[in-house]
């Protein structure tokens, strides 16, 4: 959706990102957390809620299919860090019974 960009003063398109942080705690498990960010197309700086910056020459049948883009993208990336997250809790899972073997402590 167009909207006049508070960092840069530029009308631009305002692009709807997810921001994601993963946790990895050792022993303890892991865990993800996305945070919905906005990004300028024109400066890339993260911005406001476009809902708080002044409409520009938004067309409804055109954000709504940006929506459902949007929302297409997430369901991938979400899939994806499922699939990551579950390889990187099974290299923990790994590690820790190596370093257990090592001690030679029983599981
Ligand atoms: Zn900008």
């Amino acid at each position: 959706m167009r909207r006049r960009c508070p960092e840069c003063g530029q009308e631009a398109e305002i692009l709807a990102c997810e921001r994601v942080h993963t946790y990895e705690a050792y022993f303890v498990g892991l865990f993800d957390t996305a945070k919905a960010v906005w990004v300028c197309s024109a400066c890339k700086e993260e911005v406001e809620l476009p809902d708080a910056l002044p409409a520009g020459e938004a067309d409804a049948e055109r954000k709504h299919k940006e929506l459902a883009a949007a929302e297409r993208a997430r369901a991938a990336k979400r899939q994806q860090l499922a699939e990551k997250a579950e390889a990187m809790k099974q290299k923990v899972e790994d590690e820790l019974a190596a370093l257990k073997a090592k001690l030679g402590r029983p599981k």
